[in-house]
């Protein structure tokens, strides 16, 4: 298959003319800039522009059925996460099998839609709803799997170790129990998982579908089981939740003697692929520290504004060389563009600023995008991020014709998409080659919305 491109951005900058070839394997085998009009029309498919698509490298599906659902005040006297924690447990006593797949390939869906070719997903949904395991402990992220078949995406599924209810290892709350292994049951369910990521890679490319492990946080799991975790991962992506409330902060160092990114770079030796969720509360000595390991920051600026959970520290962290990726974690909404504009804009509220990580050669957009691309990929063990031999053909069009980006080159194509544009101005997506979406629409979107609306139909009547 081949791809033409009048304008793309490569690892060299952007070119003119590009034709990219892909290969069986879902693999860019070759890229040449400048090609004659005669070479042009080898494509099967012609684009305006065409960029990297990145990996939404943090996401739980299930959460994407009950946006707009908390947005009013709890019993509590002011709305916290906590509040909207409760709703997620209340959420997770009706949600079956059947739900959870409907509404992840739907999740999926819409990832694509908005850019993204990867899902790196945050799975910790595991039991049924009173805390049995299914007959089939890895039930659950079977389902993350089938709709990852149905969607197309990428994936790395993570399966989560949950064990605890707090740092000082409380049980699990009446709205965790769906969550909640010891490490032996969590590394035989962690196995189940492999085995139908290995059976979705048979139809795929190998590195086309992933696992990875997720200790869940320092709250949820316990020093001996994060030391298991870790060796279980070995090279592969390990992902964790941390630092990403004050409260949370409190109850780490009121157990473990200090802040979580300070206790965590002290205890492991925090390599690049680790993952760590949020870090939206780091004082400037961690963000220095976790900058210095090459892991990767994932950022979830959406839900964090959503959540109220705290600022990045991002100028700091990118002046260090630090590495980030961008995920929609509680997918309240799933849009790439507005994932990277919200970033940008805490930054800006913050420091009173403007282009606040724009650098001398590299717009705002330019660098924020570069950022997402290389982390994420890193994030998802995924060779991807880049138009580029041997990289997975994840890649996305945008519409010149736009009057956002009517007449943009450069840079200023993304700045048009990012902050004036939105999700509209995507035509094609590419996941490993496969042309998912086409003229905006997920070839298979009429069938995944109607399955999620069925769904959604039903549980809000329950709920
Ligand atoms: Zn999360």
């Amino acid at each position: 298959m081949k791809i033409y491109a009048e304008m793309a951005l490569t690892p060299t900058g952007w070119q003119n003319s590009l034709l990219v070839q892909v290969g069986d394997d879902g693999k860019i085998a070759q890229v040449e800039s400048d090609v004659s009009p005669e070479r042009a029309g080898e494509a099967s498919r012609r684009v305006e522009i065409l960029l990297p698509a990145p990996v939404n490298l943090h996401s739980h599906a299930f959460q994407r059925a009950m946006a707009g659902m908390s947005e009013k005040r709890g019993p509590e006297p002011l709305d916290t996460f906590w509040t909207w924690r409760q709703i997620m447990y209340r959420f997770l006593d009706i949600l079956s099998p059947d739900d959870i797949e409907a509404i992840t390939a739907f999740v999926q869906m819409e990832m694509l839609e908005a850019g993204y070719a990867c899902n790196a997903e945050f799975h910790y949904v595991h039991h049924q709803p009173d805390g049995t395991p299914y007959d089939n402990l890895a039930e659950l992220s079977e389902r993350v799997v089938a709709a990852a078949e149905q969607s197309g995406i990428g994936l790395t599924l993570l399966p989560v170790l949950y064990q605890y209810g707090g740092c000082d290892q409380r049980p699990l709350g009446a709205g965790q129990i769906r969550f909640g292994n010891d490490y032996e049951r969590f590394a035989r369910l962690h196995e189940g998982a492999s085995k139908a990521v290995a059976r979705l890679g048979a139809s795929r490319s190998e590195g086309d579908s992933l696992m990875g492990v997720a200790p869940h946080s320092l709250r949820a799991v316990s020093p001996e089981a994060l030391s298991a975790c870790v060796s279980l991962a070995g090279a592969r992506p390990l992902h964790m939740h941390l630092a990403e409330q004050v409260k949370e902060v409190e109850e780490v160092e009121a157990a473990y003697g200090k802040r979580p990114v300070d206790w965590l770079l002290d205890h492991h030796d925090v390599k690049p692929n680790w993952c760590l969720i949020h870090c939206t509360q780091m004082t400037d000595r961690e963000t220095d520290a976790l900058a210095a390991t090459g892991a990767v920051a994932g950022l979830c600026p959406i839900t964090e504004s959503s959540l109220g959970d705290g600022i990045f520290n991002g100028v700091r962290y990118l002046e260090k060389g630090g590495k980030l990726g961008l995920g929609s974690d509680s997918n309240i909404r799933i849009s790439l563009s507005e994932e990277l504009r919200t970033l940008e804009y805490s930054q800006r509220l913050r420091d009173r600023c403007r282009a606040s990580v724009a650098t001398a050669d590299r717009s705002t957009g330019r660098v924020l995008y570069d950022a997402a691309l290389t982390g994420g990929a890193q994030a998802a063990g995924r060779m991807a991020g880049a138009i580029a031999c041997g990289h997975y053909a994840d890649l996305l069009a945008l519409d010149a014709s736009s009057p956002m980006l009517d007449g943009c080159k450069g840079d200023d194509i993304l700045d048009g998409w990012i902050f004036a544009g939105d999700d509209r101005l995507i035509t094609d997506v590419w996941s490993a080659g496969r042309h998912l979406v086409i003229d905006g629409k997920h070839s298979r979107g009429e069938e995944i919305r109607r399955r999620y609306r069925e769904v959604m139909r039903r549980l809000r009547q329950e709920f």
